[in-house]
């Protein structure tokens, strides 16, 4: 059976000029980049040539790259270390309540073991943060804020550049997490204003296991692992040779390819939002109408639970998800639209299907043939209906 993968905020297939890219870095070129002779050498130069590529596609110097094991632990390095480096201006972190499990659990480790007090700041029904409720929420000892730049089961775009001016002129440090946004959306550090930024490799057709965090020039942060003197001490552990390699080839894939793909994204998931909505009553889309990722349609479908549709699209050959991958398989409704005030009837129903710029048309007339009988089946035998 044909399989149509539309879970792609959960992780992307890797590309094959991707996978090319990162073969010889793990036969012939296996130096470990920290050694002197000319094989640690050959690796040091793919991955500063790495670090130069996403320096030049994210609008900064390759210095100010920190390579990470990905997007959670870019997460945990910059809340944390920014939180740590700063103990004597205060203990005070912002965030909101739609962010990733990887930002809320490391703000819960902040406040329950170094007494910090967090701000979780509330959405709008599409899932916006407040410009005006985040400068008021700003204290004295006020040391970050970290918003995400799009949300993983949404899409909803925050408007980061306002938040971050506000930030700028309190002296806030400004943390965004961009893993969603990363390779979908033009992000220019400076010209966002931001201070840290956490990047994953995996999400954009990219390797698993590496990412990265833009650390700004002059931001106080403690290195978030000790050992050697890897990554000017601000990361230590042997780098990652291969996955850096591949993350960059991604990344300049995806940065080159960003509009074209966008437009066929935007047509897909037009398309079967229309068509599930015209064919099927109390369809609902979660998350902002305009200012979303064009991948990501998260739609609710009234009177019947996410977990038993996403059963029934697997038979049937089509690959979702209910939310994020880390609180699916919980039945706890999930806390993005929850935090976007969506009723428990209604977020019970949700299905997230995030799409790929290797989807096609035929796969969203497949979904169209095969969602609604499916749909209609479940409800007859829901007692909520
Ligand atoms: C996937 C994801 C992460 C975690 O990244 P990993 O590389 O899987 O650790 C963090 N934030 C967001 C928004 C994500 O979608």
């Amino acid at each position: 059976m044909k399989q149509i993968y539309l879970d792609h905020n959960a992780t992307s297939p890797v590309r094959k000029e991707v996978l090319e890219a990162m073969m010889p870095y793990f036969s012939d070129e296996y130096g470990n980049a920290s050694s002197v002779h000319s094989k640690g050498q050959a690796a040091l130069k793919a991955v500063e040539a790495s670090r130069e590529v996403i320096g030049h596609v994210i609008g900064t110097e390759p210095v100010d790259i920190v390579f990470t094991s990905g997007g959670t632990e870019s997460d945990n390095f910059a809340i944390k270390g920014a939180a740590l480096a700063n103990l004597e201006k205060g203990r005070h972190v912002i965030t909101s309540k739609t962010e990733h499990s990887a930002v809320l659990d490391t703000c819960k480790f902040l406040e329950e073991q170094l007494g910090f007090e967090v701000t979780y700041l509330p959405v709008d029904k599409y899932g916006v943060v407040d410009l005006d409720m985040f400068k008021d929420s700003i204290r004295k000892d006020t040391v970050l804020a970290s918003i995400m730049f799009a949300n993983n089961e949404t899409g909803t775009i925050q408007p980061i550049k306002e938040i971050a001016k506000i930030a700028k002129k309190q002296g806030v440090y400004f943390h965004i997490d961009a893993v969603q946004a990363l390779g979908k959306e033009h992000i220019d550090v400076e010209e966002l204003g931001i201070d840290l930024c956490s990047f994953s490799g995996h999400k954009l057709n990219g390797p698993k296991g590496v990412g990265a965090l833009y650390v700004k020039k002059g931001v106080k942060i403690i290195p978030y692992q000790n050992g050697g003197h890897h990554e000017r001490k601000r990361r230590a552990g042997t780098l990652n040779v291969p996955g850096i390699v591949g993350f960059a080839k991604a990344l300049e894939i995806a940065a080159r390819d960003m509009q074209k793909v966008n437009k066929h994204l935007k047509k897909l998931t037009k398309k079967l939002l229309d068509g599930l909505q015209s064919d099927l009553k109390e369809v609902y889309l979660n998350g902002h109408p305009k200012s979303r990722l064009s991948n990501t349609l998260n739609i609710s479908f009234r009177y019947i639970e996410g977990e038993s549709m996403l059963l029934n699209f697997d038979l049937k050959g089509i690959l979702a998800s209910t939310g994020s991958a880390c609180t699916s398989g919980s039945l706890e409704p999930s806390h993005v639209l929850t935090a976007m005030g969506v009723p428990p009837d209604i977020s019970q129903g949700s299905i997230r299907f995030s799409f790929g710029y290797e989807n096609t048309e035929e796969d969203v007339d497949y979904c169209l043939a095969e969602i609604p009988p499916i749909v209609k089946r479940l409800r007859d035998m829901s007692p909520l209906c």
